[in-house]
């Protein structure tokens, strides 16, 4: 039985007042759920949330890392810094960070080991764009992203690893998939993976992202290969957020 997830990423929104009320009123609203939940604050916000969330049931993740440990990387968060403040997860290969920064497969790849190198659980995104979707290679698309972790770093990796579909055309646009639409690419990433190694498969959480919001979590994460989610917009608001963790169970 794999554990429902519910991850909120704050991506570069907040200040230190601001991310203080946010983790206090998720904190004031969590009542034993049984999934785990996790936020993901900017870097320079992560040691406030770090010290808000010590002792209670919330989990840390950065949104990105570089793929180096130490050295002359100016502007650059290395993996041992994550774990020194506290992350578990770290999210990587957004599909902002692939389109706005110029992350390839091969990057991504390099941070994804790094992580792993370093104890920190990826949060891998994977997702088509509009263009893709419409010219039929979704799954050639998010076949090929994976593969591109699972060739450098071996299927067995993603037992420590979470997966997000995230179509990019649903990303901060108000639009979702539908429940089957989503559930159709979370049962071929299983699969996939399923015909490497079905231990890995059947235990790895893949979770939706794009536009979930309280009105459409719970069908969502109510198909059987959906795992949780990862939040952006709704992530922003205390009450959005606990009501998709009330939907995750
Ligand atoms: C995201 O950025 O990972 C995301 C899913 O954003 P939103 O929920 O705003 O679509």
């Amino acid at each position: 039985m794999r554990q429902k997830m519910v991850a909120g990423n704050w991506k570069m929104n907040g200040t230190s007042n601001g991310v203080r009320d946010l983790i206090s009123g998720i904190k004031a609203g969590l009542d034993g759920q049984s999934s785990e939940v996790i936020v993901c604050p900017p870097f320079v916000y992560l040691p406030i949330v770090a010290a808000e969330i010590a002792n209670s049931a919330i989990t840390l993740s950065a949104q990105n890392m570089c793929d180096q440990d130490v050295g002359a990387y100016t502007g650059e968060i290395s993996g041992p810094m994550l774990k020194d403040i506290g992350c578990e997860y770290v999210i990587l290969a957004h599909s902002e960070r692939r389109a706005m920064y110029g992350e390839t497969d091969e990057v991504a790849a390099s941070k994804y080991a790094a992580a792993l190198k370093n104890n920190l659980k990826p949060i891998f995104c994977i997702g088509e764009t509009l263009e893709e979707r419409e010219q039929n290679i979704t799954e050639d698309v998010i076949a090929r992203q994976i593969d591109a972790v699972i060739n450098t770093s071996g299927v067995a990796s993603l037992a420590n690893a979470v997966l997000a579909y995230e179509p990019v055309w649903a990303i901060g646009t108000g639009k979702t998939a539908t429940p089957e639409q989503a559930q159709g690419v979370h049962a071929f990433i299983r699969n996939k993976i399923a015909g490497l190694d079905a231990g890995i498969a059947e235990s790895l959480r893949i979770l939706y992202g794009g536009s979930m919001n309280p009105t459409n979590a719970a069908d969502l994460i109510a198909q059987p290969d959906i795992d949780g989610g990862l939040i952006g917009g709704a992530s922003l608001k205390a009450e959005d957020f606990l009501a998709i963790v009330n939907a995750a169970g």
